[in-house]
């Protein structure tokens, strides 16, 4: 049985982007994946921050976001964008594959059942032989079971959500903020080319995230269900595709979980498997294709615990901010009081800098300069010129 240098474990976005790095560096690669194609459970807004991380080559986009919205009870902050891209998950995933098959990476189309060492190389389902493993299988799946223990479920967030089939008329992507008071997190309303893709994200547990998001639909798009996967709408009858997806993302609430290496002598998780999301809004995209990348580097460099080091260095400011501030960012009182300030002259500005990933310079110390006078001009009811049109 011929060794390889490394076998990565899952072809999603981080699997496939460490399968391509690890072939371009000149690496022998088995990738591991038996669903391809398929569509995974996903928003598909691949984010801002990050954006040229990802490869996505026009024909893998399904549409540019013209802007991102921001809305707790009746205040809407929407700030124009022209960088996030929306794409849908089975197209885009099979390009990435593609690409790494392309690099070179020879592909299994079996799932992972058994990892086992045998005089220093990894045997997978008894039959394959690699020196180095990256696992890249997602929210735990095999490998993240293998080499560290589960994410434990209250530092999962529960999304889901349905395929929505009516066209829509904006390019507008919509975080709704509120809809469980006090709860940790949020309802979305992603346009695709022909669907709205909508869904809920929430603690796992949270009681009422699918009654949340069913009253959403029922105020945007009257109707109800008539079938699994239909729904009818009240105006004139007609009934429409409404398929349902669902699935586990990372969100740490504890910053020491992101101190757990993710990586020994020959093996390194990345993506999903290694909790790399972050964990106020749940997003992904971005840190599983860079991460399945510094993955593949750390092993071409014969040390896979640099992967500590490299992924530290690109986007754990980000992560470790966020597991400290979730618990109070999503509070009712920290929520009124920042959408209050956030659309005022002194704040927008930089709240909108920020959401297009544009902001340069030290936000939390701009943003105390800033606080004074944003509270006067929010006692007096003052908007931003942008937000003048808006509730
Ligand atoms: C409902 C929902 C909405 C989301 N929306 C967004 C969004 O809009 N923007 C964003 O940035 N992030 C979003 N995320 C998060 C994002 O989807 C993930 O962070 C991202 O998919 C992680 O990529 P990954 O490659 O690590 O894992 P995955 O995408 O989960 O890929 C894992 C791959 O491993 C394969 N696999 C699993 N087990 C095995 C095995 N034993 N052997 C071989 N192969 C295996 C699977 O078939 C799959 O192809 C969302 C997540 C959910 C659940």
């Amino acid at each position: 049985m011929k060794v390889v240098d490394v076998a990565v474990v899952g072809g999603g976005p981080a699997g496939s982007s460490a399968a391509r790095e690890a072939s371009e560096r000149g690496l022998s690669v088995l990738l591991f994946d038996h669903a391809h194609p398929r569509r995974k459970a996903c928003g598909g807004g691949l984010p801002v921050k990050g954006i040229e991380w990802m490869d996505a080559p026009e024909e893998a986009i399904e549409g540019h976001m013209t802007s991102i919205s921001f809305t707790y009870k009746n205040t809407k902050l929407k700030v124009p964008v022209n960088k996030g891209k929306l794409i849908r998950r089975d197209d885009w995933d099979f390009y990435l594959y593609n690409r790494a098959k392309e690099a070179g990476a020879g592909h299994i189309a079996e799932r992972v059942k058994s990892l086992e060492n045998s005089s220093g190389n990894w045997v997978i389902n008894d039959k394959y032989k690699a020196k180095y493993i990256i696992g890249a299988d997602g929210v735990n799946g095999f490998t993240r079971r293998h080499f560290m223990e589960k994410i434990s479920r209250e530092h999962l967030f529960a999304a889901a959500g349905y395929y929505l089939s009516i066209k829509p008329i904006e390019n507008e992507v919509e975080f709704i903020l509120g809809a469980l008071p006090g709860k940790e997190g949020y309802l979305w309303v992603f346009p695709k080319s022909d669907h709205y893709n909508i869904g809920y994200c929430y603690n796992a547990g949270t009681p009422g995230m699918k009654e949340a998001l069913h009253k959403l639909m029922d105020e945007r798009w009257p109707g109800e269900f008539i079938e699994n996967g239909k729904w009818k709408l009240a105006e004139n009858g007609e009934i429409v595709n409404c398929k349902q997806f669902g699935s586990a993302i990372p969100s740490y609430n504890d910053p020491e979980l992101f101190d757990e290496p993710v990586s020994g002598s020959n093996w390194v998780l990345c993506g999903d498997a290694a909790g790399h999301v972050n964990p106020i809004h749940g997003e992904g995209l971005n840190h599983a294709t860079l991460g399945g990348r510094l993955a593949a580097k750390a092993i071409s460099k014969g040390d896979p615990t640099l992967f500590e080091k490299y992924w530290r260095s690109h986007y754990s400011r980000d992560m470790y901010r966020a597991a400290k501030t979730k618990h109070r960012i999503y509070r009712s009182v920290f929520m009124k009081l920042g959408f209050a300030l956030g659309r005022t002259p002194a704040l927008f500005g930089m709240l909108a800098e920020l959401t297009r990933g544009e902001y340069e310079g030290k936000a939390t110390s701009a943003f105390w300069f800033k606080l004074p006078m944003a509270v006067l001009q929010a006692m007096f009811f003052m908007k931003h010129k942008e937000l003048k049109n808006t509730t």
